[in-house]
């Protein structure tokens, strides 16, 4: 089995003005390990593919597979459980908490997930493990470099050990030099044999990936 399927999946926002068919047909098949980059004009349905593959949003007609399981057919409790169990989330923007250091934004979000302060090391190892040591992790995100940042969104993004990464333009905010690092990072997640899915406006950020998926007009191009 994929371990994503998408069957015909069609997204409708009705709007006053008229409907609009953000996905208008897609159907696409994603194997456990794969490297996918998804690419395609502004306005084209890039994010509203994203918020169906992350289990964020239903589709208005088609299905979506994660895992096997037909995600339309899941209780919202148990959706809640496979998007924070199986699905790691990486943004443009970091999305880190400003007025906690880079240690509690790891901290808290695994605070939240197992009910109690980790006394293992664990929020430390997963820092380490993205070059982020206990000096830096001290830091508030306007503290740290946009690489900094991203590191400690990549850190947050592991607290599950998901078998799903989804970055949306992991590298959008970041000079060249520092997406590399940002792009080997992912990749050495992937040969771990985590699914990447990257949404990208650069193609040589597209290289690591094993295949693109070009949208077009909400449909595959
Ligand atoms: P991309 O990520 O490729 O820029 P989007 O998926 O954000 O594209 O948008 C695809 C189309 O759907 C666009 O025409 C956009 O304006 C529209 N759209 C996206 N989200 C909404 C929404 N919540 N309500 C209405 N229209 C939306
Ligand atoms: P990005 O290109 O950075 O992914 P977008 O501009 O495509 O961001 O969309 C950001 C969010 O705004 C999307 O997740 C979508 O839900 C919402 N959005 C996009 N277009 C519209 C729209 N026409 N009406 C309402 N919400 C929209």
């Amino acid at each position: 089995t994929p371990v994503i399927a998408l069957n015909d999946v069609r997204k409708i926002y009705p709007l006053l003005s008229g409907d609009v068919h953000a996905l208008d047909g897609v159907s696409l098949e994603i194997t456990k390990g794969e490297f996918v980059a998804i690419m395609g004009p502004s306005g084209s349905g890039k994010s509203t593919l994203m918020n169906q593959i992350g289990c964020l949003d239903v589709p208005t007609t088609g299905t979506v597979s994660i895992e096997g399981q037909d995600i339309g057919t899941l209780s919202d409790y148990d959706l809640t459980a496979l998007r924070r169990d199986s699905i790691g989330y990486i943004f443009q923007k970091f999305n880190l908490i400003p007025l906690l250091t880079a240690y509690e934004n790891v901290e808290y979000p695994m605070l939240l997930r197992y009910r109690k302060y980790d006394d293992t090391g664990r929020v430390q190892t997963l820092l380490d493990r993205v070059g982020i040591n206990a000096a830096l992790a001290a830091h508030r995100p306007s503290e740290l470099s946009g690489g900094q940042q991203q590191r400690v969104a990549i850190a947050r993004a592991l607290i599950n050990e998901p078998a799903i990464l989804l970055c949306d333009e992991p590298t959008g905010n970041l000079d060249s030099k520092t997406s590399t690092q940002i792009m080997e990072m992912l990749a050495d997640l992937n040969r771990e044999g985590r699914t990447v899915i990257m949404v990208t406006h650069d193609e040589s950020t597209a290289e690591y990936a094993d295949r693109t998926i070009r949208i077009q007009d909400g449909r595959i191009a």
